[in-house]
């Protein structure tokens, strides 16, 4: 299954930044003459970070039963063709790529490069360290990756390797907050293909495959972003695809040219006629007198000389037709160049102003699957993000001396991004080592914060050594289960205050709890959920959690003392009754209703209003035929049989779990679904904590 869109984003305002290139001098001579119709062939490559195969597999290109694809390779091959020929032009667009590769150039080499960028050959397009995912990332880190893309570039390439020139490639279906955040950026365009089957058909039609995406009701113009759709995907058009190594996923091995006229295989004319009927046929859903022809596709170019031979051919071969009445120009382009050569064209184009979610590539195809794939590495992907914040901000509080020891997790987090890893759409080995490097790099940032919190601390007589609990999502930690005896350490990212409910698993059954003045605060003793406890994975002797209200200043820290068999508190008592009445949980100002089940059935306003629930457990059963007309659920799309969920059948079977505080409904519906439903009394908080856990019997769902 292709993977890819393709999209762009161009800039070219009157900044600093942008200043030297605005006048596009390095880009090809566009024809103004509205009735020559210019066609721009960007070669690219697109390299994914991580998919079927690990990041290293692919830049170092082992593993070939899997996909022949070396990411190495390809660099290495676009360099040397372009430094043969001032006019080749390529675009680049995966950094965390191309830093791997950088590392290991000489210096020599590293200076041609640069010259290379410098001269507009070798174009930063995107510019981020992947090609993020619009719809399951968070844009703090889709935010975060782009800087951190741009700022090594930045630092290498000067201003002008990017700010001026960026495109963008796409790996899934696009959101408007996408586009309002790179209008933000600078962009001022943005290339696609993701688009409703159904929409484009209707684009193409009404010749609107181009427009401006308004990104933002409030920001308003600062937010408009102009948007090309690409017809014909993000790959070359059939006949013109000469990559002859293939990688045995998307194979090329079209025809070269053979342009000795004496030979009986000669196909010039052959070769033109087709280029320049695509062209034909692809200015009738564009506005304007430019088309783009994407040359280029998944992990293409691993030999670029191919490539680039046949299209300086086609380019020679397809522009001498000129003299002979022929209305087509053609030369290598980006999708900067292109944007420039549309600005001649003064066209006022149509606008749209929401996402294009969800996306179907034909009929039962929507690729809203992706939106839940692997919620596991999803939630980790968060925790990573929660963590890359306190490391940052602790580094910069200390006064910064490790941030050689931030950016492994500030990169990975990076390609956590990729449209293929928070996604969940990789290969489960992919997923893993995806998991394992942001276990390791965020191993690396606890380091920073212990350092930092001893930095902030200022006893230079005192060295503190910071454990951390990373597998609270069990409810497991070898730290707080060890000991009688803890300081807690909260830190707060937020720019506010902040009220934190904090759980950590313990063994003993009674804890004072002392807040950072050294007063007695309240505590609560929970019982871990059965469900939980019976986790195959987990390895933890905790069956109850300490429950505990922290009060965390912005971006600062509190510290909490943890005693365990205290005397004072032990009237922490937990009672735990199975439900078959109904009954009511009050918190801070409301009334919480349940059913005989234990199912919530209504909550009670302040205001006497009574809002009702049905609570139910349902699934969908998933489609699992493949081939023709049939599409199976997966990864990528949802595809249910029927239309109406499906009813858990059995009893809900649920227990009351209270102490003083503490009220928590535990519900079970069968050996691998269960919730928590949790009030804490001071609060008009619910918290509903759904577990897909697998325990005992839940083998083959
Ligand atoms: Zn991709």
């Amino acid at each position: 299954m292709l993977l890819l869109s393709l999209g762009a984003a161009v800039h070219c305002r009157p900044s600093t930044l942008a200043q030297l290139r605005c006048d596009n001098a390095h880009c090809p001579q566009v024809d103004p003459n509205p009735k020559m119709l210019n066609v721009h062939l960007i070669p690219h490559t697109h390299d994914d970070v991580g998919w079927l195969k690990t990041v290293d597999q692919y830049f170092y290109g082992s593993k070939t039963n899997i996909q022949k694809a070396g990411v190495q390779y390809i660099i290495d091959s676009i360099v040397d063709a372009l430094l043969k020929n001032e006019t080749r032009k390529f675009i680049y667009v995966e950094t965390a790529f191309f830093w791997k590769w950088w590392k290991l150039q000489t210096p020599e080499h590293q200076e041609r490069v640069k010259k290379l960028v410098n001269d507009g050959q070798l174009e930063f397009i995107n510019g981020g360290w992947c090609m993020n995912d619009e719809a399951a990332a968070h844009y703090q880190s889709i935010v975060d990756q782009m800087t951190w893309g741009h700022r090594r570039l930045q630092d290498t390439f000067g201003n002008r390797s990017i700010g001026v020139h960026k495109r963008r490639v796409l790996g899934k279906p696009h959101s408007r907050e996408q586009a309002s955040l790179f209008a933000q950026m600078g962009f001022d365009g943005m290339f696609m293909q993701r688009i409703d089957y159904d929409d484009q058909n209707l684009r193409k039609k009404e010749k609107r495959m181009e427009l401006l995406w308004q990104g933002s009701d409030d920001l308003g113009k600062a937010s408009d972003l102009f948007t090309h759709i690409m017809e014909m995907g993000y790959g070359p058009p059939r006949g013109l695809n000469w990559e002859i190594a293939g990688n045995g996923f998307n194979q090329g091995g079209d025809d070269p040219f053979i342009d000795d006229p004496e030979s009986e295989d000669y196909n010039v004319d052959t070769i033109i006629d087709k280029f320049l009927a695509y062209a034909k046929e692809y200015s009738q859903y564009y506005p304007t007198n430019n088309v783009l022809f994407p040359m280029g596709t998944d992990f293409y170019f691993q030999s670029a000389n191919p490539w680039f031979k046949n299209m300086d051919k086609l380019i020679k071969y397809a522009n001498l037709r000129k003299s002979n009445g022929s209305n087509v120009n053609v030369f290598y382009s980006t999708p900067s160049c292109y944007m420039h050569g549309i600005h001649f064209a003064n066209h006022t184009f149509t606008t749209k102003s929401d996402d294009f979610f969800p996306y179907a590539n034909r009929p039962h195809a929507y690729w809203t699957g992706y939106f839940t794939s692997r919620p596991a590495l999803k939630r980790y992907e968060k925790v990573g993000n929660n963590f890359l914040q306190t490391c940052k901000q602790l580094d910069v509080l200390s006064l910064g001396k490790n941030d050689d020891k931030v950016t492994p997790l500030r990169e990975w987090m990076g390609v956590m991004q990729h449209h293929d890893a928070v996604t969940g759409t990789e290969k489960q080995h992919v997923s893993d080592n995806y998991a394992l490097k942001l276990y390791k790099t965020i191993e690396k940032c606890q380091s920073v914060v212990n350092s930092s919190l001893n930095t902030l601390i200022g006893k230079s007589d005192v060295k503190l050594n910071q454990l951390f609990c990373n597998q609270l999502n069990v409810s497991a930690c070898a730290v707080t289960e060890g000991t009688d005896n803890l300081a807690v350490t909260i830190y707060n990212p937020f720019g506010h205050n902040v009220t934190h409910l904090v759980r950590l698993p313990v063994t003993s059954k009674a804890y004072k709890v002392l807040n950072p003045k050294g007063n007695a605060i309240k505590s609560d003793i929970v019982a871990i959920p059965e469900s939980v406890l019976n986790l195959k994975e987990r390895r933890s002797k905790a069956k109850d959690e300490l429950v505990f209200e922290a009060e965390v200043p912005a971006l600062g820290f509190a510290t909490y003392l943890l005693k365990a068999n205290s005397a004072e508190n032990i009237e922490n008592e937990v009672k735990v009754t199975k439900i078959s009445d109904a009954f009511t949980i009050k918190s801070k100002s409301l009334n919480i209703r349940f059913d005989k089940t234990g199912a919530l059935n209504a909550i009670e306003l302040k205001n006497g209003k009574v809002v009702d629930f049905k609570q139910n457990y349902e699934y969908y059963r998933a489609h699992d035929k493949n081939g023709g007309d049939d599409q199976a659920s997966g990864a990528y799309v949802f595809r249910s049989i029927g239309d109406t969920p499906e009813l858990y059948k059995v009893g809900l079977q649920s227990e009351l779990v209270e102490t003083s505080d503490a009220k928590e409904v535990h519900q079970k519906v069968n050996d691998y679904v269960s919730q928590v439903i949790r009030i804490w009394p001071n609060r008009d908080v619910i918290e509903f904590d759904l577990g897909s856990y697998c325990g005992q019997g839940c083998e083959g769902y």
